[in-house]
């Protein structure tokens, strides 16, 4: 008889042994406090200051994203009450695909439960339907477009990250007559380094492939309005589909795309991942709408986010203390250790109460551990500094390398 609860138990068993076994901290986020935190657990419920979240720009806990959500669960209650079609779509959804159609110039968007659904289901359709489509991946993309593009069939072929010789390359060696997909980010959030962006467009133009550009990382951040880093760069309109979540920078959750008519539309009727599941509480999305619309008038918490994480890379570069790449807003410290790098992280935490997350594989390479750190507009002047300070300290306790003045890891 086989053992099925065995089976898994040894499955966690080697998980463990590997050093891949996760245990999650217990982060008590108080409203209006960010980014303090309380940390519960055995004998805890200690104040920390949290160094790792996504809440990019703290709208998570604005007064009017919370003003917005807590009227809407008034008037319209919890749930949605179902899927888009049966009966779950609510005016709020629609406003906010209105708005973010706007926000990206595109003639359409359409919402998802989470911008890995948004990937998944809208990939699955696109590789999928498109007839012998070929699909070209920045090898660094996240999860959810790698699980889209399995799940569509087509034939893939991975490039290595950002580098566009490789990908006209294996543009060049594939069927002009086929249909070909271009995948990729713009900002990478492991790496904080940003895709040769015109580049792409350039190739997709040449090559006559279509593109599809997650800014989940980009979008509220950068560009006039927060329409993200093809945006800022002047490339709007350069890319066919856009795909973004409201769960960072927009502080809530859901996902979306943004595109041509005729492709979100062929996203809403053919992409399972959307049609069978049920919709966003109407509150999220009223919460998600109030803080697109926040962000496309106010330039101040993207000012402000670009000012204080400049301050914490200057401040990192100052001490000698690696950072794989400054070209955005994440500031990742590279360890280069597994053991080290959960060391580091959990004397920050101890010692000084300052939490970040330590990074291990699979998410990066091994080799290549890290502490992804995330200042937002809430993290003070004096906190970036502390936090700087606190990680000089357990740096040279753990005696790590440090590297030359003006290298960047
Ligand atoms: N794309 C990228 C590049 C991401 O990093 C993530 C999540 N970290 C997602 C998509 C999924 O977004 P969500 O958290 O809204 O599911």
């Amino acid at each position: 008889m086989f053992g099925y609860i065995d089976f898994f138990s040894a499955e966690i068993e080697k998980l463990k042994e590997r050093g891949g076994y996760r245990t999650f901290l217990e982060v008590a986020r108080m409203a209006g406090e960010f980014p303090a935190a309380l940390k519960h657990g055995p004998g805890d419920g200690r104040r920390i200051s949290v160094w790792c979240s996504n809440d990019y720009l703290g709208m998570g806990q604005h007064p009017l994203v919370l003003a917005a959500m807590k009227q809407a669960v008034d008037e319209t209650g919890a749930g949605s009450g179902g899927s888009r079609n049966i009966s779950g779509n609510h005016r709020y959804h629609v406003e906010l695909e209105r708005e973010l159609a706007d926000l990206h110039g595109m003639e359409s968007a359409l919402i998802f439960p989470s911008g890995y659904v948004a990937n998944d289901a809208a990939l699955t359709v696109l590789a999928g339907r498109l007839p012998g489509c070929v699909v070209f991946s920045d090898e660094l993309n996240h999860a959810s477009m790698i699980a889209g593009i399995r799940h569509s069939g087509a034939e893939k072929h991975v490039f290595r990250h950002n580098d566009m010789e490789h990908l006209e390359e294996l543009l060049a060696g594939t069927d002009p007559a086929l249909p070909k997909i271009i995948a990729l980010e713009s900002v990478y959030s492991m790496e904080s380094d940003v895709a040769p962006l015109e580049r792409v467009a350039e190739l997709a133009r040449t090559y006559n492939a279509f593109t599809y550009l997650d800014e989940v990382h980009a979008v509220g951040m950068y560009g006039p309005h927060g329409a993200g880093k093809a945006a800022e760069l002047g490339l709007d309109g350069r890319f066919d589909v856009v795909q973004g979540t409201l769960a960072k920078a927009f502080g809530t959750a859901g996902g979306y795309v943004a595109g041509p008519a005729a492709v979100v539309d062929a996203i809403r009727s053919f992409a399972s991942a959307f049609i069978f599941t049920t919709s966003l509480p109407p509150a999220v999305a009223a919460g998600a709408l109030a803080a697109v619309r926040h962000l496309k008038r106010s330039d101040q918490e993207r000012k402000q986010l670009q000012a204080k994480a400049g301050l914490l890379q200057e401040l990192l570069r100052e001490r000698g203390i690696p950072v794989v790449s400054e070209a955005a807003h994440i500031v990742p410290v590279l360890i280069g250790d597994a053991v080290k790098c959960r060391e580091v992280a959990s004397e920050l935490l101890e010692r000084h109460g300052y939490y970040v997350q330590p990074i291990n594989a699979p998410s990066v390479p091994t080799g290549s551990e890290r502490l992804r750190v995330t200042p937002t507009p809430q993290h003070s002047e004096d906190e970036i500094v502390g936090f700087a300070r606190a990680l000089d300290g357990v740096w040279e306790r753990a005696g790590l390398p440090r590297r030359l003045a003006g290298a960047l890891a």
